[in-house]
């Protein structure tokens, strides 16, 4: 299996799809519970008129239910979509005529909401599962996506009649200790605990995507401490993780702490232990950037100047075309060319903020002077517009000094005004779900949480 290291990572298109790919067979070859890695082109294997070998065991061991034993002369048909492969194509390759593939699909567009199924977009891995009748005539299919195995669709003749249903699998849950140290970076380090980093890297990062940057903060003996669902199929086998209920990271700067909590709203977020929402004013950074490629500093060797100037900004390395957000809710002030800065977006935030981003490539369609813009909405696209080199988004963060806007360094602590706070009336039940979440974080990694879990938060 090929090690991606994760800090500093170019994200360019192309490592970006071979970081699709990668993730794919992380999934793939989970979900088959094999250790070695599929070949990249071998499709996968199909099963037809069940009497074959079953060259996927554990597959055939997920949620599905199995469909009771087919009657003497009906004939079942089990496979999953190969690379590149529309449905009809699949169909037909299992010996479905083309007049009853495209029956199927019809069907399927005509009663399920496309939202929820598209047939017409089906994806390697797919699972699908035909039953025929003595005629050949088909009685049913049950389709499954690779991505989403807790919802099946299924099509079936009733009274001589075609009807397609979408059903949905009911999952068991559990809670998993996952803790680790870091060594290089925060994929590796999730891979030793013997999770997924693929699937859990994410929901770590979205934890603290307010607080920590985990390409670029992380450091050699961080540690990190999570409480996270797992969720398995009717036979026991693992389906995806749920949400991570709580998390702590030791970091060598800064240490940070998260609960769940859901709200008498029913709004799931992220708490401190004292209560404060761990949604910020701003976000830890506009985009999702490759490294600093020049920090903020009043004394800097201009490429193109040829002399040293102040740099009142920050700018951030990254590939053509990356989205880049907006750090926190404002409205736009100004968007267009701005000299040396290219294409250029001012955005005003509340509490005398305002954010500048620019360089880019082009914004976002429609965007316009006045509009408001909500935190992490994309703006616009990195670029190398006005006076620069290479792609980079050249951040401005202000603040507002004695009534003027003043350039500040945002990699800095800002002072963030705290999020909101649980009320008061509430506090009480969020503190004995808290006590209850800190006792889980001493656990060794792997432990399951066998113990009952803060009632209102593991509910969906
Ligand atoms: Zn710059």
């Amino acid at each position: 299996m090929p090690v991606r290291a994760y800090k500093g990572q170019p994200k360019s298109p192309k490592s970006r799809k071979r970081w699709v790919f990668f993730c794919l067979l992380i999934s793939v070859s989970m979900l088959f519970g094999l250790g070695k890695e599929p070949a990249k082109d071998e499709p996968i294997a199909k099963m037809t008129k069940e009497s074959s070998a079953e060259p996927v065991s554990v597959e055939a061991d997920l949620i599905l239910p199995l469909t009771p034993p087919p009657e003497s002369k009906s004939t079942r048909i089990m496979g999953y979509i190969a690379n590149n492969e529309n449905l009809t194509e699949a169909f037909m390759s299992e010996d479905i005529s083309r007049a009853d593939a495209l029956e199927l699909i019809d069907v399927l567009h005509r009663d399920i909401k496309r939202s929820s199924f598209n047939p017409n977009i089906v994806r390697r891995g797919d699972r699908y599962e035909l039953e025929l009748d003595s005629h050949s005539t088909i009685q049913s299919l049950k389709y499954t996506r690779q991505n989403d195995r807790e919802t099946q669709f299924i099509v079936e003749r009733i009274d001589g009649q075609l009807k397609a249903r979408q059903e949905n699998q009911p999952l068991k849950r559990e809670a998993i200790i996952v803790s680790g140290r870091i060594k290089d970076n925060i994929w590796n380090a999730l891979r030793e605990t013997g999770e997924n980093p693929a699937l859990l890297c994410d929901k770590l990062e979205y934890v603290f995507e307010y607080y920590i940057d985990f390409y670029n903060d992380c450091r050699t003996g961080d540690q990190f401490t999570l409480v996270v669902e797992k969720l398995y199929g009717k036979s026991g086998a693992f389906v995806r993780y749920g949400d991570i209920l709580t998390a702590q990271y030791e970091g060598d700067k800064e240490s940070f702490q998260a609960f769940l909590y859901t709200d008498s709203k029913g709004n799931r977020n992220y708490y401190d232990a004292k209560g404060h929402s761990l949604q910020a004013l701003f976000l830890r950074k506009p985009l999702n950037f490759t490294r600093i490629s020049s920090p903020f500093t009043t004394r800097r060797f201009h490429p193109i100047l040829k002399k040293y100037t102040r740099h009142h900004g920050v700018d951030y390395a990254a590939p053509y075309g990356t989205k880049v957000w907006a750090i926190a809710n404002g409205k736009v002030s100004f968007v267009g060319r701005k000299g040396p800065l290219g294409n250029y977006i001012e955005i005003e935030h509340n509490n005398g903020y305002k954010t500048g981003y620019g360089h880019l490539k082009g914004f976002v369609r429609g965007l316009r002077k006045g509009q408001r813009v909500n935190q992490k909405q994309t703006i616009g696209y990195v670029g190398s517009t006005g006076r620069s080199t290479g792609p980079h988004l050249h951040f401005n963060f202000y603040a507002t000094v004695n009534g003027k806007y003043k350039l500040i360094n945002p990699t800095r602590k800002i002072n963030r005004p705290a999020g909101q706070s649980i009320p008061e009336k509430y506090m009480a039940y969020f503190h004995q779900q808290r006590d209850q979440y800190l006792a889980l974080l001493d656990r060794k990694n792997g432990s399951i949480v066998t113990t009952a879990l803060p009632t209102g938060v593991v509910a969906e």
